[in-house]
């Protein structure tokens, strides 16, 4: 299996994948058929899997897509990853992303963009692209991936495969190199609900190193992947298909509703007016935490330094000002912005206070005795996969991609994208739909349930 993909990668003009070492996985794959002879087995021994290059690796460079960490190797594994290597799956390599994970289409990558596998003129979506590309392209059969603000669920979307972000919480930060804290969330990219399931058991559960790592306990999330989806209640809000949704997605999404009726379900009109403030909070809650957190990439104590520089702070400009590209820079500036002096109540505590309320109009529509709806649906992202190129010089485009994904992470709750179709205005290649699905918390079980049933 592992030579299988090995080819493949090596055949493949994605740029999915950043770092590859055959022997480096054959060793692995040696040691899972040691483990399969002895009877040592969990369902994913053996099993090739890809990292999105923002967890760290002990045997494979770490890069975050930055020139910052070109070079970078990290002396220990992601938790994430060090549970992976204990269910005994074997590591294809690291996965293309854009820099530090802020990005909607992977062009933010200092390694370059990954190409659509559907049409390789088209975005793969981001910032995880690398890993739902290589799904798409059956470059490897499960990736991970990581969720701020969308970036499992829109590239999920985008390239037609299935990925999940769980309730945050769920999957350890610990390793996972950090973009905005309060929203990071790690998950799987694969090819159904089930096998998102199998990945998602290996990757959670609490680790003390991660200070907000929930404490539940273990659970099975494919228990009840065949339930009957007789009675449920999906909520349809109407914010998510007002204008800016595009026909054809539209049209791939409301099909995939009346499917779910066809399975039993009944859709309940809900509204959730505060979506349209997410792109405003999360583009000032997220680059406060970004500037925060990427305050440690001084040319000291990881990554780039600058050859020629006259003194200390001389040394910290150039580093960052060499290591860092347009859009992670673009986010510091923002970030510290808003956390500034006579800007902080402004601005980012402000974007505090709508988050919460963004939270408490899902959790009135899904918790508590007086719910409307068991789960939401809608769009993952307004459109199709776009032109590479299409919005480079555009910061404000690629943010207004996100409307559909970002107050679900605002939010915490677990979300998925499913594929359901494709776009109409083919070019060079089919362009993927995906349809959201939104959980309360805590609910990816009946999240998988209900995409398993359409699958
Ligand atoms: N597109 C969003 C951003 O650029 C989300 C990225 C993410 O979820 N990592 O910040």
């Amino acid at each position: 299996l592992a030579t299988l993909f090995l080819d493949r990668i090596g055949s493949s003009d994605l740029n999915a994948f950043l770092h590859v070492d055959r022997e480096l996985t054959l060793k692995q794959a040696a040691q899972a058929d040691q483990r399969i002879a002895a009877n040592d087995v969990t369902p994913l021994t053996g099993i090739p899997i890809a990292h999105k290059d923002i967890f760290v690796t002990r045997d494979w460079r770490t890069t975050a897509g930055s020139k910052m960490l070109e070079n970078y190797v990290s002396p220990f594994d992601a938790t994430v990853v060090e549970q992976f290597n204990a269910a005994g799956t074997v590591t294809l390599g690291k996965l293309n992303c854009d820099e530090f994970a802020m990005g909607s289409g992977n062009e933010n990558s200092y390694f370059g963009a990954v190409k659509n596998p559907w049409d390789k003129t088209a975005v793969p979506g981001g910032s995880s692209g690398g890993s739902a590309a290589a799904i798409a392209a059956r470059l490897a059969p499960a990736a991970t991936a990581t969720d701020t603000g969308g970036s499992i669920r829109q590239p999920a979307s985008l390239c037609g495969v299935t990925g999940i972000k769980p309730t945050y919480g769920s999957v350890s930060r610990y390793g996972m190199i950090a973009f905005a804290s309060s929203l990071d969330q790690g998950g799987p990219i694969a090819k159904t609900a089930e096998d998102c399931g199998l990945l998602l058991n290996a990757m959670t559960g609490f680790d003390q190193r991660d200070s907000t790592s929930l404490e539940r306990p273990k659970e099975d999330f494919n228990r009840s992947l065949n339930d009957s989806l007789k009675g449920l209640r999906i909520g349809v809000p109407k914010e998510f298909f007002g204008a800016g949704l595009a026909a054809d997605v539209e049209q791939a999404v409301r099909a995939a509703l009346s499917e779910y009726e066809k399975l039993g379900a009944t859709l309940v009109d809900i509204s959730l007016p505060k979506t349209e403030l997410s792109i405003p909070v999360y583009y000032v809650i997220a680059p406060a935490e970004a500037s925060s957190n990427l305050s440690r990439f001084d040319g000291v104590r990881y990554g780039h330094r600058a050859a020629d520089y006259k003194d200390l702070a001389d040394m910290y400009q150039k580093s960052r000002a060499e290591g860092f590209g347009d859009e992670v820079k673009r986010r510091i500036l923002v970030g510290a912005y808003v956390l500034s002096h006579g800007y902080y109540d402004a601005y980012y505590l402000q974007a505090q206070k709508i988050r919460r309320l963004i939270a408490q109009e899902f959790q009135s529509a899904l918790l508590g005795p007086n719910r409307q709806c068991d789960v939401i649906m809608g769009p993952v992202s307004p459109t199709v996969a776009w032109d590479l190129g299409d919005k480079t010089d555009d910061p404000i485009a690629n943010y207004l991609a996100d409307i559909f994904t970002l107050s679900t992470s605002l939010a915490g709750l677990p979300g998925m994208s499913i594929p359901c179709g494709f776009g109409q205005g083919e070019k060079n290649g089919k362009r993927p739909v995906g349809l959201q699905i939104i959980g309360s918390y805590y609910d990816e079980a009946r999240l998988l349930n209900v995409a398993h049933q359409y699958q």
